[in-house]
């Protein structure tokens, strides 16, 4: 029977509660947000299920070996601004609805939370584009592919590495009607930071115009001004029109706090599916350090990582080929600026201390709290713009 110790074992895939032919197994929400796998002893038969698939407990052998890596741009450049990256991900799952397949993916439902959904259709898998920062609620989705597999039915499942981990423990065999792409995966924000951030942006929105408003559209990867410096943006509605609120992520408090890991789960920075594992066919991206290695492919509206790991990763990609501008690459040029697809993040001294402010201040301000520049480390940075504006000091190439 599954038995949570530490929070570290346990990345809420849900492929045990699923899976329990008794039915004893169920979530619970922990004071981060998170949940958590927890079997009711009196019902449980012993029958070792959860523990045999568990992605925790069951490491699979790296796919390093077998890699081949590209970057990539999507030449539908509509499909491209929306998407985080190069826009791969829209290419294979509109050649799989074509195909009378399924896309699983990641979408957001009318409360902005994150849900994992299937689509059959064009129109619905443009509600699974874009990165959502948060960790998805898989709902039966894993029954549902297994039904679609049973019929013949083709089925592309996207998602993190630990949820085609659970995916692939739950189905307990290989399918050839079944592509998994993973998205590389710093780590998931708590559901719960994700809702308190939302309800204090939408007062500061009902503050800018007086009355209350709905959040109609939310984006963590605006590329307006750029893939590189993205931004952050919120549009509201109310009865006095629109409401854009919209910032640079590296002054965004959501995204602050992500990218210096104060709130992603505990399992992140232990995450067991690193490094190739998680039995994906192909894993996708951003491209970061495409200007360095391959400048020809960069035009700072977003490049593709794109790094297959099976055959059937090799297959799907060639089957769109005509559709995309590509450049073979090399793990090494892949992985110099994003050690995140084989790394877990660290776990900073400050994760704790956020958990505890956030019951007496707003994210927001928490955030500003603990990731504010030291003053002394200010003036050394602006010290040494001087001194290179002045020519005293040669910049950094
Ligand atoms: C939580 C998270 C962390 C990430 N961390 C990194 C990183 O450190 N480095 C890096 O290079 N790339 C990271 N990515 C991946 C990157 O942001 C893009 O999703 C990826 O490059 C695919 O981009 P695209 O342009 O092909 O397609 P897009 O249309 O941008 O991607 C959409 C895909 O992302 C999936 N998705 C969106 N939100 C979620 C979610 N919450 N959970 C599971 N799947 C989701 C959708 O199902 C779909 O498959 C991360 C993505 C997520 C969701
Ligand atoms: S051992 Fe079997 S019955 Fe018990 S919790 Fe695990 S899957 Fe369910
Ligand atoms: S990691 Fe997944 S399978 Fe393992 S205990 Fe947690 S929810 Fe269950
Ligand atoms: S970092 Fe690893 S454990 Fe955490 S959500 Fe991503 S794939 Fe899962």
């Amino acid at each position: 029977m599954i038995r949570i110790e530490k929070k570290e074992d346990c990345c809420g895939c849900s492929a045990c509660v699923e899976a329990c032919p008794a039915h004893c197994i169920r979530f619970e929400e922990d004071e981060e947000g998170y949940r958590y796998a927890k079997a009711d002893p009196d019902r449980c038969t012993e029958c070792g299920l959860c523990e045999k698939i568990c992605p925790v407990l069951n490491r699979r052998p790296s796919r390093r070996e077998n890699t081949h890596v590209y970057a990539l741009r999507n030449r539908d450049e509509e499909v491209r601004r929306a998407s985080s990256s190069g826009g791969v991900f829209s290419l294979l799952a509109e050649k799989t609805i074509a195909a009378g397949g399924t896309v699983f993916g990641a979408r957001f439902d009318a409360q902005f939370d994150i849900v994992h959904d299937g689509a059959d259709t064009l129109e619905e898998i443009v509600r699974f584009r874009g990165s959502k920062y948060v960790q998805s609620d898989m709902g039966d989705c894993y029954p549902r592919v297994r039904k679609l597999l049973k019929e013949g039915k083709p089925v592309l499942f996207s998602g993190t590495g630990c949820q085609i981990a659970g995916l692939k423990g739950f189905l307990r065999r290989e399918d050839p009607n079944l592509t998994c792409v993973e998205v590389a995966c710093h780590g998931v924000p708590s559901p719960a930071v994700w809702h308190r951030f939302l309800a204090e942006q939408r007062t500061e929105a009902e503050n800018a115009v007086g009355v209350p408003a709905r959040l109609e559209h939310f984006s963590f990867r605006d590329k307006s001004n750029g893939w590189k410096r993205y931004r952050v943006s919120a549009r509201y509605s109310g009865p006095q029109g629109e409401t854009i609120l919209s910032e640079p992520f590296f002054r965004n408090a959501f995204m602050r706090g992500f990218l210096r890991n104060l709130f992603i789960r505990p399992c992140c920075h232990a995450c067991p599916v690193k490094n190739f594992t998680s039995g994906a066919d192909l894993l996708l991206a951003d491209y970061w350090g495409v200007d360095r290695c391959h400048p020809e492919m960069d035009d700072d509206r977003g490049t593709s990582l794109a790094i297959t790991l099976t055959p059937r990763g090799e297959e799907i990609l060639h089957a769109v080929e005509d559709e995309f501008v590509a450049q073979p690459s090399t793990l090494d040029c892949a992985l110099a600026m994003n050690q995140a697809i084989v790394c877990p993040e660290r776990r900073p001294a400050a994760r704790d201390r956020f958990f505890r402010m956030i019951r007496q201040e707003s994210v927001s301000t928490t955030v500003a709290r603990l990731t504010r520049t030291p003053f002394l480390k200010r003036l050394r940075k602006k010290a040494g713009k001087l001194a290179t504006r002045l020519g005293l000091k040669t910049g950094k190439r």
